[in-house]
């Protein structure tokens, strides 16, 4: 059984002018998709063939042999996550659950998104920057290239990939521009409550 390249949860152009549609046509037709392709070739007819993604990723993070494997997998996850992550008319001050633990966490909303920013504008080459659960405490990460929380016994709650291919054409090299409009403006907040658990 293979794995799926996921529905995108919207067209295209949905997210627009935030991430355009040339944007998503290369990131999620080309980018996602090759992770996809990539990883189906490489556990065709080995031990992690049937295997759930989530079940590759763990596998594959703790043997240096099957890291090509990882970072695919990694990716696809990644990619499928990230997605759900935004929404059109979406960002701007959380709503549910979510909320009162980020005000919890990191003091307020405005810190929330002071931290969140950093980490993804100061991730040095590509990575994505994370709100996790760790244990029971929020906390803001960054992983480098494919890396991704559940290979570190942590729960997404919610990510911006910050690939150059997530925004340079849309924003060439203002990584904090595109920072800001994701956060402002796309962030599906309801994914975020939901993945609380
Ligand atoms: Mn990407």
């Amino acid at each position: 059984m293979a794995i799926n390249l996921s529905e995108l949860p919207y067209a295209k152009d949905a997210l627009a002018p935030y991430i355009s549609a040339n944007t998503l046509e290369f990131h999620y037709g080309k980018h996602h998709k090759t992770y996809v392709d990539n990883l189906n070739k490489l556990i065709a007819g080995t031990d992690l063939e049937g295997k759930t993604l989530e079940e590759i990723i763990i596998n594959a993070a703790k043997d240096p042999a099957k890291a090509g494997t990882f970072n695919n997998a990694a990716q696809v996850w990644n990619h499928s996550f990230y997605w759900k992550c935004l929404k059109p008319q979406g960002g701007g001050a959380p709503t549910g659950a979510v909320a009162a633990k980020i005000n919890a966490a990191f003091g307020s909303y405005d810190k929330f998104v002071e931290e969140l920013k950093n980490a993804g504008a100061t991730q040095f080459g590509s990575g994505w920057a994370w709100l996790v659960l760790d244990g029971n405490d929020l906390k803001i990460t960054k992983t480098p290239n494919a890396d991704t929380p559940l290979a570190h016994g942590r729960k997404a709650l919610l990510t911006i990939d910050v690939w150059e291919h997530a925004y340079y054409l849309d924003y060439q090299n203002r990584r904090p521009d595109y920072l800001t409009a994701v956060i402002q403006n796309l962030i599906n907040w309801d994914f975020v409550n939901a993945n609380l658990g």
